[in-house]
């Protein structure tokens, strides 16, 4: 701006020089002039031709006194020509005024200059938007670590889980516990009326894959109650005092929303013991859980906020947690017994389409352990396995592969004939033998030499027997004799140079299970010698509370227990070696058999060998 107007009183000099030179000059320099302003008029001229009427507008700029003049000889839209004025120009208005010509006065402006000042604008605003944004957004990040517990997305609020009571099968006990929680949320006058105390917490403890969380979804699915959700883990973050700001928030949310239900999964991530564990307590986690517990403590017993908390390793909860007046119920949740698995494999078969032969209750009953995850699970493969092999149902077989997918492993490409394939062979078949032959075995399901991921060679499984059935010491004795029936086989065809590793994990089971016959269940003549405890976590127990004496028959009665169990399978090897052999052919030519071809090879040979051995 100071540019352009430094420029104009240039030109406005220059000019007042032209009016007067204009003829004088030479034709060279003419040009410029001519160019800078390419009409004007002197004060007096203008001033005659205002009084002749020929002037149609003045615009006067009286920062540069200068006046725009145009003509009524002129087009309208042409250039103005530019006279420039005195200090004062009464005369000339008094003219302007008398002849009724249109004036206005208004600043010079340079168009160029001008829209150069618009560009210089924008650009400053563009700037100065840009510092705005850059500002905006790195305080927003100073905001949101400083809000980070007001975290809106950190906590569900599913109001509507589509989760109902029906599609939590197995877990029977809970979910009749859990129905009364749905009743204080629907209900609660019926409760307080009485005097009674709505339950504030509920303390789901099982093991993983049980449904404890399907369980809690189910709970707000029916009560129709908002439903926050929120991980333990969640609530411990890496900004100390984030996870009290997150505790407090949820429940202040709640509150706004009761009657809700505030659902904490894997809560052992935050309430733990506090003050203990490896290098020192957790000043951040135990923050969390003081502020958990205040505010269990200051919700009143009846603001229609139940917590639901689940875990799987109850034992290193803090004390605190458990006391009445919070965690004030717990409910366990067991791994599914059959009618259990039954019902959840009812549930989860509801979407899938199942060939009419399929018996869910053969899949319940040999799949004792699997959790309902698993047996989602186990269903899901199975139905994936059909689809691969561009069936129309899903059939046993799937069913049975997707079982040992599960809990063996992913089935590898059959080994090449050989010596290791004959070994393992031999093994296996040394296992399945024991298991037929045995009175008090579970009968064999199957016998195959297929390899599994893990280093698996091959593997004879089973059929589970009533898990509610009583084990017994001629069922333990059986078992030790099949888990050594296969390293049997080995020794009795091979020798003892040729033993392979095959047969560790065997021997490492034989161990426990001779232990614990001994020791934990008073199955020997030793007599009954107290429980003790078989370590599981990370360090091992304390000494065991016998005697050395003690310990070394201990160790006698183990030592023969297996000993004679291993004798057993030897002799029973040895006593049909023919069986044996002729099994392994059979199992090498079709990697795999089954519990009942098994045992109608198995019958075939005990009648031959009774004709032959009686005598006539
Ligand atoms: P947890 O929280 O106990 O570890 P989940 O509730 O997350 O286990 O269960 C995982 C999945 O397993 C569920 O979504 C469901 O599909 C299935 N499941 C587990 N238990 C059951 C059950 N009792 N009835 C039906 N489905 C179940
Ligand atoms: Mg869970
Ligand atoms: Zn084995």
């Amino acid at each position: 701006m100071v540019q352009s107007s430094l420029a104009s009183q240039a030109t406005r000099g220059l000019l007042t020089l032209m009016g007067a030179l204009t003829l004088a000059l030479p034709p060279v320099l003419k040009a410029a002039p001519a160019a800078a302003a390419p009409t004007t008029l002197s004060y007096s001229q203008l001033l005659s031709d205002v009084n002749q009427g020929q002037v149609r507008a003045v615009v006067i700029d009286p920062e540069e006194d200068m006046a725009k003049v145009w003509l009524t000889s002129q087009p309208a839209n042409s250039a103005p020509l530019r006279i420039p004025l005195f200090d004062k120009n009464t005369e000339l208005i008094q003219a302007l005024n008398n002849h009724q010509v249109e004036l206005s006065i208004q600043p010079e402006n340079d168009r160029g200059a001008y829209v150069g000042s618009l560009i210089q604008i924008f650009f400053i605003l563009l700037l100065l938007g840009g510092l705005v944004l850059i500002l905006r957004r790195s305080s927003g990040n100073a905001g949101q670590a400083m809000g980070f517990g007001k975290s809106r997305a950190r906590f569900q609020m599913e109001a509507k889980t589509g989760i109902r009571f029906e599609d939590v099968a197995g877990i029977e006990d809970a979910k009749e516990e859990l129905q009364e929680v749905v009743t204080f949320l629907k209900k609660p006058e019926r409760f307080t009326a009485l005097g009674a105390k709505i339950p504030k917490g509920v303390l789901l403890i099982g093991p993983p894959g049980t449904g404890k969380t399907l369980l809690a979804k189910a709970i707000a699915g029916e009560a129709g109650a908002p439903f926050f959700s929120i991980s333990g883990s969640e609530f411990v973050e890496m900004f100390v005092g984030v996870g009290a700001s997150r505790v407090r928030d949820l429940f202040k949310k709640a509150k706004e929303t009761s009657p809700c239900l505030i659902f904490i999964d894997e809560i052992d991530a935050v309430g733990r013991q506090r003050g203990v564990g490896i290098g020192g307590g957790n000043d951040e986690r135990e923050q969390t859980l003081n502020q958990l517990l205040t505010e269990m403590d200051g919700f009143e017993g009846n603001t229609g906020i139940i917590v639901i908390a689940a875990t799987n390793r109850p034992d290193v909860l803090d004390a605190a947690l458990l006391r009445p007046g919070r965690f004030d119920r717990q409910i366990t949740v067991d791994l599914p017994s059959y009618s259990g698995r039954l019902g959840i494999l009812q549930v989860h078969g509801r979407n899938k389409r199942l060939a009419d032969s399929v018996s869910l209750e053969a899949i319940a009953q040999r799949t004792p352990g699997f959790s309902g995850a698993d047996l989602a699970n186990l269903l899901n493969e199975a139905a994936i396995l059909a689809a691969r092999r561009r069936k129309e149902s899903i059939t046993e077989l799937e069913l049975g592969d997707a079982i040992d997918r599960i809990t063996i492993g992913l089935t590898l490409a059959p080994l090449l004939d050989g010596r290791k394939k004959r070994l393992i062979a031999y093994h296996e078949v040394g296992h399945a033998l024991m298991m037929t032959l045995l009175k008090h075995s579970d009968p064999l399901e199957k016998v195959t030499i297929l390899p599994r991921s893990g280093g698996i060679g091959g593997f004879s499984k089973p059929i589970p027997q009533d898990e509610d059935g009583l084990v017994t010491r001629a069922y333990m004795l059986d078992l030790v004799t099949i888990y050594l029936g296969g390293r049997a086989a080995e020794i009795e065809v091979f020798g003892p140079d040729e033993v392979t590793l095959g047969a560790s994990q065997d021997i490492r089971t034989v161990a426990a299970l001779a232990r614990q016959m001994v020791v934990n269940f008073g199955m020997t003549d030793l007599g009954f010698l107290g429980v003790e405890e078989t370590d599981e976590g990370m360090w091992p127990k304390n000494r065991p509370e016998y005697s050395e004496e003690l310990a070394v028959q201990i160790d006698r009665q183990i030592r023969q227990i297996v000993q004679d169990c291993y004798a057993q399978a030897r002799q029973l090897v040895r006593d049909c070696r023919p069986l044996v052999d002729r099994l392994v052919d059979l199992l090498l030519e079709n990697e795999t058999l089954d519990g009942d071809t098994f045992r109608q090879i198995v019958t075939d040979y005990q009648q031959q060998a009774a004709l032959v051995s009686t005598p006539v």
